[in-house]
């Protein structure tokens, strides 16, 4: 199936307009003609190769969202010009034990990336700053109309990102739980926090965004350029999320975990992040990460948000301003994440 987009060539060059293949829909498949992309962090390390696994030509993209074209003939969720979602992954083993246990994300043979990333064919995947994609429904995800549809987009990753730890170490009320950088994960990240009920305390490095934060849900905020602030609140966690692209200090969150308390970092800095043995032994503290969330618990958190009324906030933007819309995310300059919006993409 033709389709076009906008790519990445090697680690340095501006993304620029590409026409590809995508497979033709089998039985199973349904084509979702995209109307909204989000722009995640983790795009723009691929794109500069940060993780060293960067196959290109590139078309990144994993927060899809869009209206059903076609579907194959086995394909009992959709039907033409219903509303579709597709996230960071298409594809697993589906019998592997993970993935049996709606853990996809951790199959045993490797779960098949959105883009970047090699299907079990071989063939290379290609992601959403495109007009099209053709997507297992298994792999697929029922969007309510209730909600804005552009806004939609951040949750396929952003959302199921903060979402499924927060489930996983049952954040809720009585709970003070703490989120580290505002960014597109980290605010959803607090308005999910906050919705479940717990005492949420959000730490960001910008001023700027305090009252933003109050908005959003946050109890409190800390300016983390300030270490007293952050001694104040020594010991006295149950969870911490840690959402931060770039490079920080690890410790300074983990000495603010209550006993047995646990930071969950799902940020993906380029380089390593350093831990003193101490600041885990104290109060037998736990680090663990967390990889997007499997295919059921994503639909469960799309159907939470459109019951209580979640989006991510976002700026729209077109597929020509890509450099500025990077170069303002890498600033921590976006409130709270970019979307582009498909239908400037020029038609082929
Ligand atoms: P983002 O929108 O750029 O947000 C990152 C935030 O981190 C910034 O807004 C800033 O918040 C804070 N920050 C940036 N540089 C910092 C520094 N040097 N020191 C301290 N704080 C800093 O990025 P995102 O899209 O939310 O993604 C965040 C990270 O998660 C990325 O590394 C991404 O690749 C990763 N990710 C992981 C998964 C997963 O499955 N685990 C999924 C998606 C993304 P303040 O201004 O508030 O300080
Ligand atoms: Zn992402
Ligand atoms: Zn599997």
């Amino acid at each position: 199936m033709k389709s076009h987009g906008y790519a990445a060539h090697d680690k340095k060059s501006p993304l620029v307009p590409f026409n590809f293949d995508r497979r033709e829909p089998g039985p199973n498949d349904v084509v979702v003609e995209i109307a909204y992309c989000g722009i995640c962090h983790s795009d723009i390390h691929q794109v500069r190769d940060e993780w060293g696994q960067s196959i290109y030509p590139m078309v990144p993209g994993h927060e899809i969202v869009g209206h059903v074209t076609a579907v194959g003939s086995s394909v009992t969720k959709f039907k033409k010009g219903d509303l579709a979602g597709v996230g960071v992954m298409v594809d697993s083993c589906r019998i592997c034990e993970n993935c049996k246990a709606e853990a996809q994300p951790y199959c045993v043979k490797g779960m098949v990336g959105t883009y970047n990333a090699r299907d079990y064919k071989g063939e290379l995947t290609f992601g959403g700053y495109s007009n099209n994609i053709v997507v297992d429904e298994k792999y697929t995800f029922t969007i309510s109309p209730k909600l804005n549809l552009a806004a939609v987009a951040p949750l396929l990753c952003a959302g199921i990102t903060t979402y499924s730890p927060l489930r996983h170490w049952n954040v809720g009320k009585g709970k003070k739980v703490g989120v580290v950088g505002l960014g597109g994960l980290g605010h959803m990240g607090l308005k999910f926090a906050h919705s479940f009920g717990a005492h949420v305390v959000q730490f960001t490095t910008s001023e700027s965004k305090i009252e933003d934060a109050k908005k959003l849900g946050a109890d409190e905020v800390v300016i983390t350029k300030d270490p007293s602030a952050l001694a104040k609140h020594a010991g006295s966690f149950d969870f911490i999320l840690d959402c931060v692209s770039a490079q920080h200090n690890l410790n300074d969150y983990l000495n603010l975990l209550r006993l047995d308390g646990t930071l969950c970092s799902v940020g993906l800095p380029e380089q390593p992040l350093s831990i003193a043995p101490f600041a885990i032994l104290a109060n037998r503290r736990s680090l663990s990460g967390s990889m997007i969330g499997g295919m059921a618990e994503t639909q469960e958190m799309l159907d939470y948000c459109a019951e209580h009324n979640i989006v991510s906030d976002i700026e729209l933007t077109s597929i020509d301003k890509l450099a500025e819309a990077y170069e303002r995310v890498l600033k921590g300059d976006v409130k709270y994440r970019f979307v582009i919006d498909m239908a400037t993409l020029p038609v082929k």
